[in-house]
C-alpha cells in the first residue's frame, strides 16, 4: 500500500515541537545546527535505554559533574562508573558507555552511521539517534515511542517492528526537510506526551492526517507485545558482620548484576531453622519485598546476621570494612538491604539452615 509524503505529513510537527519542546539538559538550543557536545547526546541516549525521562535527569547531570567528556569517562574506574550509575539499572550500558567514549577519546567521532554503529553498545536505534541529534544526518531513529507513532498515523496494523526498514526509508524526506535533530526529538516526543498508550488525539499536531484516528483505531495500534512470564527465585540476602567488617561478593564479569557488589545469598528453604538463635549469634529481619526485573522475579527475605566466629569465605567472597561499604557499586536490591541497615530490625523467625 503506498504511504503518503512523509515531509507533507510530518510538517505539522516541526511548529509544535519548537513551541512546545520539553526543556531537557541534553537538549541543544539550536535544532537546526549539529549538537555542540555530542557526547552529551550519546551519554542521555545511553541513559535512556530502558529507563524513564524524568528518572534519567538527574542522572545525567551527576555524570556529566563527574565525566565531562570522553576523556574523563575513558579513564574512569569500573568501581566509579557502576557507582555513578548505580539505581539506574542495566548496567551494562555503563560499561559499553565507557568503551564507546574510549573509542571517541582515541579516534575522534565516526563521520558516518556504519561509524557509530561500530562503536561498543550502539545498535540501530541509539547510532540513528546520536546521528541525527548529534550530527544532523537524516537517518531515522526508531524506539517504542516512534514506532507507536508512526503505526497509528500510517496505521500498521501488527507489530511495526517488523516494518523497520521501510519505516526508516520513509521518515527521512522528513528528517531531511524539517531538521533531522528536530524530526527525531519530536516524534519520540510526541510518542512520550501526546501519542501515548492511551493517546489524547484532541491535543496532537497530527490528529487531521492519522490513519489510526481516522478508522478509530488508536487503541488498538500497535497491538499489545507479547510477554513471557518471569522467572519466580525466592532467598535470604545475607548481611553477615564481623567486627566492622562484611562479607560481600565483588562484581562478575557476566550476567544482569555484572560490575555490581552483592550480598550473598541463600534459597529460602521450608526446612529454615525456627526458634533461638545460635549461641553468641546477633541476627535482624527486615521486611522483605519482591525484586522485579525484566525477566524475573525475586521474593527477598533480607537479615542482618552478626555471628561471634568469623565465617570463612565462601566461593569469591570477601570481607570488606563497614565503611568501605557505601561507596561500593551495589545493584537496587542490595543497595535496599544496605540501607536497611541503617534502622531498626526485628528479631528473625526463622534461619537459613546450616548457615554458620
Ligand atoms: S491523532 Fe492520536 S493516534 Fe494519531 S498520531 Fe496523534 S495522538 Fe497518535
Amino acid at each position: 500500500m503506498s504511504r503518503p509524503d512523509s515531509q507533507a505529513l510530518l510538517a505539522p510537527l516541526a511548529p509544535w515541537f519548537d513551541t512546545n519542546r520539553r526543556g531537557l539538559p541534553w537538549r541543544a538550543e539550536d535544532l537546526d545546527a549539529p549538537h555542540p557536545d555530542p557526547y552529551t547526546v550519546l551519554v542521555s541516549e545511553a541513559m535512556l535505554q530502558q529507563t524513564q525521562v524524568a528518572t534519567v535527569i538527574p542522572y545525567f547531570e551527576r555524570w556529566m559533574r563527574r565525566f565531562p567528556d570522553a576523556h574523563a569517562l575513558s579513564e574512569a574506574e569500573g568501581d566509579d562508573i557502576h557507582k555513578a550509575w548505580e539505581g539506574l539499572g542495566y548496567y551494562r550500558r555503563a560499561r559499553l558507555l565507557r568503551s564507546a567514549a574510549q573509542a571517541v577519546h582515541e579516534r575522534g567521532w565516526p563521520g558516518d552511521l556504519e561509524g557509530l554503529l561500530a562503536l561498543p553498545g550502539l545498535g540501530p536505534y541509539t547510532a540513528a539517534a546520536v546521528g541525527s541529534i548529534a550530527f544532523q544526518w537524516p537517518v531515522a531513529a526508531l524506539d517504542g515511542n516512534a514506532f507507536r507513532v508512526l503505526a497509528r498515523l500510517l496505521r500498521i496494523e501488527g507489530d511495526p517492528k517488523l516494518h523497520a526498514p521501510g519505516l526508516r526509508a520513509w521518515l527521512s524526506p522528513a528528517l531531511a526537510a524539517h531538521g533531522p535533530s528536530r524530526i527525531t526529538q519530536a516524534v519520540m516526543e510526541l510518542g512520550a506526551t501526546i501519542c501515548s498508550p492511551q493517546p489524547r488525539c484532541g491535543s496532537c499536531p497530527l490528529e487531521q492526517g492519522c490513519q489510526a484516528k481516522a478508522a478509530g483505531l488508536q487503541s488498538e495500534i500497535p497491538p499489545p507485545a507479547k510477554r513471557t512470564a518471569p522467572k519466580e527465585s525466592e532467598f535470604w540476602l545475607l548481611a553477615i558482620e564481623h567486627r566492622g567488617e562484611f562479607l560481600v561478593h565483588p562484581p562478575g564479569g557476566k550476567g544482569l548484576l555484572a560490575g555490581l557488589w552483592r550480598w550473598p545469598i541463600q534459597p529460602l528453604t521450608e526446612g529454615a531453622a525456627e526458634g533461638t538463635l545460635p549461641f553468641g549469634m546477633e541476627a535482624r529481619a527486615f521486611p522483605g519485598w519482591t525484586q522485579v526485573y525484566t525477566h524475573r522475579r525475586e521474593r527477598v527475605s533480607p537479615l542482618h546476621l552478626q555471628p561471634m566466629e568469623r565465617p570463612a569465605p565462601a566461593g569469591d567472597q570477601v570481607w570488606i570494612p563497614a565503611a568501605r561499604l557505601q561507596q561500593l557499586p551495589m545493584g537496587k536490591r542490595d543497595a535496599r538491604l544496605r540501607e536497611l541497615l541503617k534502622g531498626p530490625g526485628e528479631r528473625p523467625l526463622s534461619l537459613p539452615p546450616g548457615l554458620l
